[in-house]
């Protein structure tokens, strides 16, 4: 690497794991778009021999995010829920997780639906209360698998607070999925936690043209693992998508900040809106974690959710808007408008869905970095119709 570890984090975003190419001089990281490398002679390489085990765009992506998120070693993954599988992989079948009770609804099938045939346990808590996330511990916890903020009603969990309390009670690994924030809003390895990955779908990427996933590790023994299980079962982060993702991150900093400014604004426009009836937050100061917030996060980021009251004037805001697109995803730079309970939380059954307060007027948006007087006017106009 040739920028100092310890340069900071928008120095980082743009050269860590990054070096002029060797072959060019090139000042961007090639897109090395081949399948195998040639070999001068027998164990003879320059450290490639076949791209599912190794990939020098690849290599640069990793790097780069390890270093975003103060952590050792990055992998790439060929989507987030694909991340995600393979952190689970660390553990034994009979052994017990803990998890964000409102976690991503791919995360919470995935659990359920795959990883329960292999073996594994899980117990979703309340993780915005470490008292109760501490009692879900049995002498099986071998992972605490954390969302914070969580989808879509940006409940925070105390990520310094429980990784202390999980240590505490010895091997337990400390897992954060931090797409929501980003390591520009929040880094969980900082605050203790063991593990991080993403979904580099979203922020990361930020452009709504790649789908990824990186999980960055802090023990050796995980990376050892990883990599490992990153050649043996290759769902391997393409070449192609490592170059995007390059790019991405190089204005992650600049992106974040407009993300959090536009945010901030549309929440506080939303919240003394006089037809809402709730907005989730964690930059209002009627957040009930608003204190948390303000410790573990720099910035609240471009997500917002808020409550209309009824199915009907939810679907009358979703369809009468026109510069926020009614799509899936998040955390692109243009703004995106969604139905959580008939969308990102279809698969979650519905009376989870009531308990985690994903209602059927629930609203999220996701703020892009457009000029933000063009996005208040957008959802005043629709909003007109409640
Ligand atoms: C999107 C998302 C995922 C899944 O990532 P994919 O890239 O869609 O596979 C996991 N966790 C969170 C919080 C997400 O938003």
């Amino acid at each position: 690497m040739n920028v100092d570890p310890t340069a900071r984090f928008s120095t980082l975003c743009i050269h860590a794991g990054q070096e002029p190419d060797e072959a060019t001089g090139a000042i961007i990281t090639p897109l090395y778009q081949t399948s195998t490398y040639v070999q001068e002679g027998l164990g003879r390489h320059k450290g490639h021999e076949y791209a599912r085990t190794s990939n020098p765009t690849r290599s640069a992506v990793e790097a780069n995010i390890a270093a975003l998120e103060g952590g050792t070693t990055g992998f790439g993954w060929a989507s987030g829920m694909a991340a995600i599988n393979a952190v689970l992989t660390l553990l034994e079948p009979g052994d017990h997780v803990v998890v964000t009770d409102n976690t991503y609804g791919g995360t919470y099938r995935l659990f359920e639906r795959v990883l329960r045939k292999g073996g594994l346990d899980f117990t979703y808590v309340d993780t915005s209360d470490v008292e109760a996330t501490v009692a879900a511990f049995t002498d099986r916890t071998r992972m605490l698998f954390l969302e914070t903020p969580t989808n879509p009603v940006l409940r925070l969990a105390d990520i310094a607070a429980l990784s202390a309390a999980a240590h505490a009670r010895g091997d337990i690994t400390v897992v954060v999925d931090n797409t929501f924030a980003s390591p520009a809003v929040q880094q969980p390895i900082l605050l203790g936690a063991d593990i991080v990955l993403h979904s580099t779908t979203k922020y990361l990427n930020g452009h709504s043209d790649s789908v990824g996933g990186m999980v960055v590790v802090t023990h050796a023994a995980h990376a050892e693992w990883l990599k490992f299980y990153q050649n043996a079962a290759g769902a391997i982060l393409s070449a192609f998508d490592s170059w995007l993702i390059l790019r991405g991150t190089k204005t992650l900093a600049v992106r974040m900040e407009a993300h959090n400014r536009n945010g901030q604004a549309i929440a506080e426009y939303l919240a003394q809106h006089p037809k809402i009836d709730r907005v989730h937050y964690p930059g209002l100061p009627a957040h009930p974690q608003h204190a948390l917030a303000q410790q573990q996060m720099r910035g609240y980021t471009g997500m917002v959710s808020f409550d209309v009251g009824t199915l009907e004037r939810a679907r009358g805001v979703l369809e009468r808007v026109r510069l926020f697109a009614l799509a899936e995803s998040l955390g692109g730079v243009e703004s995106l408008i969604s139905h959580p309970a008939s969308m990102t939380h279809a698969s979650v059954p519905a009376e989870r869905r009531a308990a985690l307060g994903v209602t059927d007027s629930l609203i999220r948006v996701s703020v892009g970095i457009e000029d933000v007087d063009d996005l208040r006017a957008d959802l005043e106009q629709a909003l007109s119709v409640l």
